[in-house]
């Protein structure tokens, strides 16, 4: 170890576990040298070195994937490079299935697999029990078997990673605590040390359990907390061979592999321990919290109904160790959006291992080259609201998110923890009508209404769930007569100074620099064309707009807005929770408005795409004609202390018009049949807006340039390689959700990236991108025979490129 700290370096990275260490050296590769990693102790001293070291390669997303499979890559390799050994292996992995959910589970997972370009057979319970002999076979539906997994030695593999990027010229500095970090002008400038300080241009917080403290010394919010997780390892057994596959049993929560001879048995209990909210111990390095026999028996009493012998096994060792977890159960990656030039990468959720060598290697490349080296918005920082950082909360969501991890992802699963932390000013009205409420960025948002007599809640399924019919109420409500929506989850921004619209036209494709009272739907684009933030602008006054997105995408958004602000005079405001949004969308929208209100609300009076205040009942409305399902309809801004009284004075008026409450699961399905876009799903930073089919939102011709229009410019011209097509199933009985596989003519051509159940066209409609090098024109799409994989099973679809539903939008300019 080098010992004179020195006074300044172009980069920090604090924390000595696998995560550091993984993004020191890939930066070296990256060929920066001046990298500092500060270890308070010693290196893989917090979690890293009592992790199980399980290196299993499939993930929820397709970039997710990559990284975890070019972190087996790696692991495999290391030893050659640096001379320091791994004990990474592949000895496969089995998961195994109890039911027929679980199984269907598995199943998809095997399809999205083999999307992803990971080696997957679905097996029999026999067939488990060949690969597995010490397990109980008889009550098992199925199994997967993942031949490429491995398992690796943390300690060893962090060793490596150090001694690779000390090799290539970083310097690492144990027993060396980082005490603040300091910025400039919302830029970091250094930090502070307890052996002294070092000035910086950059900063990167892998610090795992305390990286939330460490953001905290940067105003910069990362919501985690640390929770108890256990293992056991038995003295050797019988039959215990080191090339035992990894064997997952999720339905009774445990993982379990060989060491020496034995079995190491761990996993995540349904209801967990979170720890360490008080503080860390300063002392805490290579610690264990207290063995918990009872906390463990829920484990223990699965494993031994799927190993029978582990039940007289003596148990050599008891491991208790703090892991982190986050809100969502999704690593953070990526740039801090309250602080330039710091990067975080912690929060591992228990696949810090797996994950450890790919988010070095990905975050690396988003550091040296300035953005995103790929869509990793599942794991983006930016994801987050700050309001996370809660210690209850925070608390609360971690004793649920341990054993979420070896749950069944059920679609539309919602969490029981941390619930009602941001709600609408009509919330509880919604709740009196049989609300049902999932939860994005902490709102609370009706997802469905019950019928009457019927209980508000979720019955997961990967079938037709519970709330399936009174969706399809609010749906037909909406297409035949007017639905209620509270959209107040809306993330809102007014944009004002004398250089707002010159901002906006510089971020936006499409033209913003519209008369006073027009809304204008767009994207923000990266120089490369992809796809930064797709939103809507209202032109409120000659220097105000107003600019809509989506909640989950509120942080990022405003991220991107206020990084291009540079000297501008312009301010972004966050009118999120000043403002409740009412939309009343459907073919009686006019004539039930028209009834509170003077405003000429006809065609001529009130164009599509038009804004203005006008009195709805007794209150001031910015009413916006504008919709996400397809129909004539008016979202309505309404001032939050006004919404109540205009929120009842439509509901009392609208039993005339046939009236109903809608949720946002309905709101799917309508957009699902107009093929209206989704961003983060079916849109992210690596598809253009030519790819995606919004090219009628791109004005090449505007007079001032946008960011992203060379990019475009070049792909214009070219036959486009990829495009988001839209599917239709032939039988009305399946559900999709998102990732099937497509096959065109027996050839895997792309995934979905959204489904919905279309209750107008009576079938399941996906949205996917195609690939083709030759291009993905229209007698591409018109030919062939198109399918889509569920669960195994190829399903023939129809593939076409215009929305299945009122194609031409006549009835949302009625
Ligand atoms: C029991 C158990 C089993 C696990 N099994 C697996 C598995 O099989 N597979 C898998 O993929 N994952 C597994 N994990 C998870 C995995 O261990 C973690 O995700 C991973 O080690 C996290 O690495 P990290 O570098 O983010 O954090 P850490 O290893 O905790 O490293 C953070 C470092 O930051 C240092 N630090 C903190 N504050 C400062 C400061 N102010 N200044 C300087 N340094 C500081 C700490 O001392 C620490 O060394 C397991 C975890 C547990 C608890």
């Amino acid at each position: 170890m080098a010992d004179a700290l020195p006074a300044q370096a172009r980069v920090v990275v604090i924390g000595g576990g696998i995560v550091g260490c993984s993004v020191a050296y890939h930066l070296t590769k990256l060929g920066w040298r001046d990298v500092l990693l500060l270890e308070r102790r010693d290196i893989s001293c917090g979690t890293t070195w009592h992790a199980a070291g399980l290196v299993g390669q499939l993930r929820a997303t397709q970039n997710l994937t990559k990284l975890a499979k070019y972190g087996a890559d790696l692991y495999e390799r290391l030893e050659a490079e640096t001379g320091q050994a791994t004990g990474f292996r592949r000895p496969g992995s089995v998961s195994l299935a109890r039911n027929a959910e679980r199984m269907e589970e598995l199943k998809r997972l095997a399809s999205m697999a083999r999307c992803f370009g990971v080696d997957v057979d679905v097996i029999t319970p026999a067939e488990a029990g060949k690969r597995w002999p010490l397990i109980r076979t008889d009550d098992l539906v199925g199994a997967l078997w993942l031949p490429r997994d491995g398992r690796t030695n943390p300690i060893d593999t962090t060793r490596a990673l150090a001694k690779g990027a000390q090799l290539a010229g970083a310097r690492l500095f144990e027993n060396t605590k980082v005490t603040a970090i300091h910025r400039r002008n919302g830029v970091v400038s250094g930090v502070s040390t307890d052996r002294g300080d070092i000035a910086c241009e950059i900063v990167v917080n892998c610090a795992g359990m305390w990286a939330r403290e460490l953001g905290r010394m940067a105003g910069v919010a990362i919501p985690l907390h640390a929770s108890e997780h256990f293992y056991i390892v038995t003295d050797p057994m019988p039959g215990v061979t080191p090339d035992l596959p990894v064997l997952r049993d999720t339905d009774g929560y445990i993982y379990v592999r060989e060491e020496v001879g034995g079995l190491l048995m761990g996993g995540f209990e349904p209801s967990a321990k979170p720890w360490g909210m008080e503080g860390i111990p300063e002392d805490f390095a290579f610690s264990l919290l207290p063995e918990d026999w009872d906390h463990f028996s829920v484990m223990m009493e699965q494993a031994i109904i799927r190993i029978p012998s582990i039940a007289t096994a003596p148990v050599r060792r008891h491991v208790n160790g703090p892991e982190s977890f986050t809100p969502d159960g999704r690593y953070y990656l990526g740039e801090a959006p309250e602080c330039r030039n710091y990067y975080v990468a912690a929060g591992f959720n228990s696949i810090g291992i797996a994950s450890g060598a790919g988010a070095g290697k990905a975050l690396s490349e988003w550091i040296v080259g300035g953005e995103p080296p790929m869509d990793l918005w599942d794991i983006d920082i930016r994801r987050i609201a700050p309001f996370q950082t809660n210690p209850r909360y925070l608390r609360d969501r971690t004793e649920e998110m341990v054993g979420v991890l070896y749950a069944i992802h059920w679609p539309f699963w919602q969490p029981r923890t941390a619930r009602g932390m941001r709600k609408s000013v009509l919330h509880d009205r919604l709740a009196a009508r049989g609300g049902c409420f999932g939860v994005v960025m902490g709102w609370e948002r009706a997802n469905w209404f019950a019928r009457p007599g019927m209980e508000p809640v979720y019955r997961y399924s990967y079938g037709r769930q519970n709330w399936f019919p009174c969706a399809a109420d609010e749906h037909r409500a909406v297409r035949e007569a007017v639905g209620v929506f509270d959209q107040s989850s809306f993330a809102k921004f007014r944009l004002e100074g004398p250089d707002a619209v010159a901002v906006l036209q510089e971020l936006c494709a499409n033209e913003v620099d519209v008369p006073v009272g027009r809304i204008v739907y767009t994207q923000m684009l990266n120089p490369k064309g992809g796809i930064e933030a797709d939103l809507t602008v209202t032109r409120l006054a000659d220097d105000a707009c107003m600019v809509v997105t989506a909640a989950a995408a509120a942080t990022h958004n405003a991220e991107w807005i206020r990084r291009h602000l540079g000297d501008a005079r312009a301010v972004l405001t966050d009118v999120t929770s000043a403002y409740a949004v009412i939309s009343v969308m459907g073919p009686r929208s006019r004539s039930l408005l028209s009834r509170l209100t003077d405003a000429d609300l006809t065609n001529g009076g009130f164009p599509f795409a038009t804004s203005r205040e006008i009195w709805l009942a007794t209150a001031p409305v910015r009413a916006t004609r504008i919709t996400y399902v397809g129909e004539l309809g008016w979202e309505l801004y309404v001032e939050a202390a006004f919404a109540p009284a205009v929120y009842d004075a439509i509901v009392a008026a609208g039993d005339d018009f046939g009236l109903k409450h809608a949720g946002y699961h309905a709101m799917d399905s309508l957009r699902m049949e107009k093929a209206y876009r989704s961003w983060g799903h079916d849109l992210g930073i690596e598809d253009t807006p030519l790819e995606a089919g919004l090219d009628f939102c791109v004005r090449f011709d505007k007079k001032a340039p946008f960011i992203g229009r060379d990019a475009l410019l070049a792909q214009r011209d070219r036959p486009l390689r990829r495009r988001l097509v839209v599917f239709l199933l032939d039988d009305p009985e399946p559900l999709l959700y998102h990732d099937e596989p497509i096959w065109r003519d027996g050839v895997l051509v792309g995934r979905t990236t959204s489904g919905a159940y279309g209750h107008t066209l009576g079938r399941a409609i996906a949205l996917g991108f195609v690939e083709h090098p030759d291009g993905v024109g229209d007698a591409f799409i018109a030919s062939g025979r198109w399918e889509l994989e569920v669960a195994g099973e190829r399903l023939p679809v129809r593939a076409q490129l215009t929305p299945p539903y009122d194609p031409k939008s006549a009835r949302v300019r009625a």
